[in-house]
């Protein structure tokens, strides 16, 4: 199988890639490990910055179609004091939307399946194939039914989450490295009524509330690794009765649900790319959960990498400079995003620092929106590049 590009890791960052590349016209091939539709390790708030990206996609009518509610308030308690924000109409976005992931998932593989990319789940990659001058030119894997795949590529993309094979075998440069990380511990609990996302800080201990699909609120604990141990009801009612007393009141009454728990992992930035290769989403570039920024992240990098692979594969630019060209931007975006996360995950802050640190979390956002509402929308499809297809 020859394709443009493979694209390893069919979520976020991959799905919405290969969209991405199929409508630009290019031959994508996107593989998964996993079984389609499947749900992830991954609370799923949306910050204005992917409402904006699925809006441009034409995908947010999708998410609203699933019943996934509207946020319209984000409510922040820190430092003894209640701090509501209402989501005001700007750049095309009037409401945040947290989807679960087995509702945002499939609509990202759906339109790009839709879109002309094929897709083919249950297949793991274990290595890149490389000419003997270095260049990646595909990858090696094996079905579920143990069967050996290959697929050749001009470009291999690895969107393949926090333990990336792709990253590993290409031996991408870890650029960046956090100095810690906390844990998260989340449940779904039905008909809590709540409206909107509730943030709640206090030292070593942050909680909050993300209203989702099917009438079920997804509550969470983070802390740091030793607090949270092993997880579940018992170290999320115990910081929640710090950051939130009466919803800590309220879930004890309830039986809990079963609950999924992030052990924790210190935020890194890789060099994105290489001969023959790129990597995005988490792949390529992780932070701390707390910061509910990552499948932003991995909505903005798609399109970021898709214009580089495009004015590469399509209009001829030399690869260096396209793909040095969005890692640039991936990186000056990131940057202080990157920073403010992982103080704030590390839980190295006082009751009177936390106010400041949430303050620069938010400005850290407002660059990427700014880039995003003025990107132009990608040229339609019709520019396959069938001369090379070998
Ligand atoms: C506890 C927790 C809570 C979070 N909460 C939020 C939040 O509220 N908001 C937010 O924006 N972000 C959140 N995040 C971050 C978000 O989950 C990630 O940034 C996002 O999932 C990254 O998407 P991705 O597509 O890069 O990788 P992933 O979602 O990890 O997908 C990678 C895919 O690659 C596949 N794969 C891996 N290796 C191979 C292989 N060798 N061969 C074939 N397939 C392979 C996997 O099966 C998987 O489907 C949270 C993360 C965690 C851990």
């Amino acid at each position: 199988m020859r394709y443009d590009v493979v694209v390893v890791g069919a979520r976020v960052a991959g799905a919405a890639t290969a969209l991405l590349l199929a409508r630009s016209g290019l031959r994508v091939l996107v593989l998964d490990r996993a079984k389609s539709g499947t749900d992830t390790l991954s609370t799923h708030a949306l910050m204005r910055g992917a409402v904006l990206q699925l809006t441009r996609w034409g995908l947010l009518d999708r998410v609203i179609a699933a019943g996934t509610p509207p946020v319209q308030r984000v409510t922040f308690r820190y430092a003894g004091e209640v701090v509501p924000v209402e989501i005001k109409p700007s750049f095309g976005v009037d409401a945040l939307y947290a989807p679960r992931r087995t509702v945002l998932d499939p609509i990202l593989v759906n339109a790009a399946a839709e879109s002309g990319a094929d897709l083919c789940f249950g297949v793991a990659v274990s290595d890149v194939e490389r000419e003997a001058s270095g260049r990646v030119t595909g990858v090696l894997g094996r079905r579920r039914d143990g069967r050996g795949f290959r697929a050749r590529a001009r470009l291999v993309v690895g969107a393949d989450g926090i333990r990336s094979t792709i990253a590993e075998r290409v031996l991408a440069p870890v650029e960046r490295i956090g100095t810690g990380g906390g844990a998260t511990t989340y449940g779904y609990w039905p008909g809590l009524g709540t409206e909107g996302y509730e943030w709640n800080f206090r030292p070593d201990a942050a909680s909050g509330i993300i209203p989702t699909n099917d009438d079920l609120s997804c509550v969470f604990a983070s802390a740091t690794p030793g607090r949270i141990g092993r997880g579940g009801p018992a170290p999320l009612l115990e910081i929640l009765a710090e950051t939130d007393p009466e919803m800590a009141s309220r879930l004890a009454t309830t039986s809990p649900p079963p609950m999924r728990t992030f052990t924790g992992c210190r935020g890194y930035v890789r060099r994105p790319w290489g001969p023959g290769w790129a990597l995005v989403g988490d792949a390529g570039y992780f932070k701390d959960p707390l910061s509910a920024h990552g499948i932003t992240d991995a909505l903005r990098d798609a399109e970021l990498l898709t214009r580089a692979v495009v004015s590469m594969l399509v209009d001829g630019a030399d690869e260096r400079d396209a793909l040095g060209s969005y890692q640039a931007t991936r990186d000056a975006l990131s940057s202080s995003l990157f920073q403010v996360t992982d103080i704030i995950a590390g839980h190295r802050w006082t009751d009177r620092q936390i106010g400041d640190l949430l303050l620069r979390l938010n400005a850290a956002m407002a660059d990427e929106l700014d880039l995003l509402a003025e990107l132009p929308a990608l040229s339609a499809a019709g520019r396959r590049l069938d001369a090379s297809i070998g």
